[in-house]
């Protein structure tokens, strides 16, 4: 196999592993695609290319998800996006006026890496501002840094990091297109949840990279995200399954991976969003074409 068709292979190969995780256990085919897999140089008799519905393992561990059946279902409606409803939900507009705003992510990082507004300030091993393309067309937004984001001062690299890395993939993406931030840049000790005060200190912080980034869509992942960016005490239940607006943004509200890997039935309800949220994506960019 030459190295382009190699590439190709594992560039599959790791697309196709993602779909298993997410449950998708079947792969249809041409007939003229499998000739001509089948005939690729060096492929043995019998050799698997691509995993077909019989091949995908099961993924009956608990970390992974479970077999499920949306693949072949139509994606829910979760309705229309609400219209902006005040020019106060304009990005221009916002309710932080009187904000310093910056050029770029990387001057605001470093003017507000030092951060001490509340306690966590003092507490904090490292500032976690957030990671990804500063152009990105999706941001993920999460509560506030765990025990490893601390560590690392990245959001997301502990294990749910990882299964956030394969919820991105399976939508098609790669960690490095999309955005990923906390509401809170500083990790709460011992991973309680964030006070309101402390998100309601932190909030700037998160509007301002909104604001640079203009993603086109927002998936606030968890109870507490969604709750700090709604300004609601609403069940997550509730929440979900609607699309809402956050800085002007259209944004849907999730489980955070964490959720999954403690509760596996939270999986297949998470696949639904993203391919909600996939839909509406597809829709718009390719409108724009
Ligand atoms: S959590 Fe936010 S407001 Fe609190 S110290 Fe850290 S950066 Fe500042």
């Amino acid at each position: 196999m030459n190295d382009e068709l190699k590439e190709l292979y594992e560039l599959a190969s790791r697309a196709l592993s993602c779909q298993a995780e997410f449950g998708h256990r079947e792969l249809i085919l041409e007939k003229s695609t499998l000739t001509h897999l089948s005939s690729i140089e060096n492929a043995q008799p019998g050799e698997t290319m691509v995993k077909t519905s019989s091949s995908i393992p099961k993924n009956d561990s608990k970390e992974n998800l479970p077999v499920n059946e949306t693949a072949s279902k139509p994606i829910p409606d979760y309705g229309k996006i609400p219209p902006m409803e005040t020019t106060t939900d304009l990005l221009t507009q916002s309710e932080d006026v009187s904000a310093p705003k910056y050029s770029d992510l990387e001057s605001h990082r470093e003017a507000i890496c030092d951060c001490s507004k509340c306690p966590l300030g003092q507490t904090r091993t490292k500032f976690v501002y957030g990671v990804g393309n500063p152009r990105a067309k999706i941001m993920f937004i999460g509560e506030a840094p765990g025990r490893d984001e601390d560590m690392q001062g990245e959001p997301f690299v502990g294990r749910a990091g990882k299964l956030l890395d394969k919820i991105i993939a399976a939508i098609g993406f790669a960690r490095e297109d999309v955005y990923i931030a906390n509401i809170l840049k500083c990790r709460p000790p011992n991973n309680r949840d964030p006070q309101p005060d402390e998100m309601n200190l932190c909030m700037p912080y998160l509007k301002e990279q909104i604001r640079l980034i203009k993603p086109q869509f927002i998936c606030a992942l968890g109870r507490i995200a969604v709750q700090g960016l709604l300004d609601t005490t609403a069940p997550l239940g509730s929440l979900r399954r609607k699309w809402h607006r956050f800085e002007g943004i259209p944004f849907l509200a999730t489980y955070h991976p964490a959720a999954l890997l403690r509760f596996a039935k939270y999986k297949r309800d998470t696949w639904e969003d993203m391919q909600v949220l996939m839909k509406e994506y597809e829709r718009i960019n390719n409108d724009d074409q």
